[in-house]
């Protein structure tokens, strides 16, 4: 195989073929082995449930190359039990944890070559994925599935640099309903945020912010990640039912606590935005994306939660504290990580 050389400082979050992926099959009320493949493609059956009905779901986690040469990845065990709390909501079949645990490290040992090199910045994104392939027209569950992780090297997030950005408060469209599918990871919410997101970015902003959908009273998401909010020492982040639990923000509030900080889980009326002294949004892809201000255009008010448009300090330590442990520059105090050896 001829051995190409990546332009790692030049890669954006795009797709990028890589050598193998992994697939596992549900039959007969059952899982099988894990099998390798070099294909991109999925044979399928064109009345599977995932085309269908939308039974599919997603996760997202990284690889990360330590100034070790060693190889990290992040609370793998959490994404795989987030993908089976979304399979009970779409009553799809269950992946044991051990199964997908071993398919993402698998996958990650096999494209080693294409895990970006420490100083570059950039990672290697893994994205296991679950689809009901049993053909169906009546609306029923699929009685089969197929498993597939694949990975793609992604560049930085911060090109510039950690920077903060704008956001606007969108309420003509909900992203999702309060008893409905927010908290679990389905590719139905992210069709249902691209109308939000698109107008969004046509004003400008780089981002959307959702309300809650019943009230439109309270925070709800920060587009396709959590939110939280610094004051008076104390990290809040919003409690509400259509919210997909992010692991970056379970582990930031660890963090948050283990730096003294208290932490507040609770409904958050967009009014108290005023009040907060720091915010980001958080996810895998970014950590946390520092919010520059929170533009709402129906009432005419600006929440600007940056002093001088840069991220504040709690913000900026939280930032360099997690992504020291993801590249083993810190220590790993909470087992958050893997080493794939
Ligand atoms: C994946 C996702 C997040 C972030 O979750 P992480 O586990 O931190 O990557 C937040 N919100 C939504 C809607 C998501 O789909």
């Amino acid at each position: 195989m001829a051995e190409e050389q990546l332009d790692w400082s030049n890669l954006k979050f795009g797709y990028h073929k890589t050598d193998y992926n992994v697939r596992c099959y549900y039959r007969d009320g059952k899982w099988g082995e894990l099998e390798v493949s070099s294909s991109e493609y999925i044979p399928m059956h064109m009345a599977a449930t995932c085309l269908h009905y939308g039974q599919e779901c997603f996760e997202g986690l990284k690889a990360y190359r330590g100034k070790d040469g060693k190889i990290r990845v992040f609370r793998v065990e959490e994404n795989a039990k987030r993908m089976q709390s979304t399979c009970r909501g779409t009553l799809m079949a269950e992946l044991p944890v051990e199964k997908f645990k071993e398919a993402v490290l698998k996958v990650v040992k096999l494209n080693e070559r294409f895990i970006p090199p420490y100083e570059s910045g950039a990672t290697l994104y893994i994205r296991p994925l679950l689809i009901g392939t049993g053909a169906q027209v009546g609306v029923h569950p699929a009685n089969e599935y197929l498993f597939i992780v694949f990975v793609t090297p992604v560049g930085p997030y911060f090109k510039g640099g950690f920077a903060s950005t704008p956001y606007v408060v969108i309420r003509k469209y909900d992203r999702a309903a309060p008893l409905g599918t927010g908290c679990f990871k389905v590719g139905g919410n992210y069709a249902a945020s691209l109308r939000a997101n698109k107008e969004a970015h046509d004003l400008g902003y780089s981002c959307e912010f959702y309300l809650d959908s019943k009230e439109k009273k309270y925070i709800d998401e920060a587009g396709a990640a959590n939110f939280f909010g610094i004051k008076n020492n104390t990290y809040v982040t919003p409690k509400s039912t259509s919210i997909l639990p992010s692991i970056t923000n379970m582990s930031l509030i660890q963090l948050a606590e283990d730096m003294g900080l208290k932490v507040e889980r609770r409904p958050i009326p967009i009014e108290e935005l005023e009040t907060f002294e720091e915010a980001g949004a958080c996810g895998t892809a970014a950590v946390i994306a520092p919010i520059e201000k929170i533009d709402d255009i129906e009432t005419g008010k600006s929440y600007v939660l940056c002093k001088d448009g840069k991220p504040g300090p709690i913000c900026t330590k939280l930032y360099h504290h997690l992504r020291g442990i993801q590249y083993g520059d810190e220590p790993d105090l909470h087992n958050w990580v893997t080493i794939i050896e």
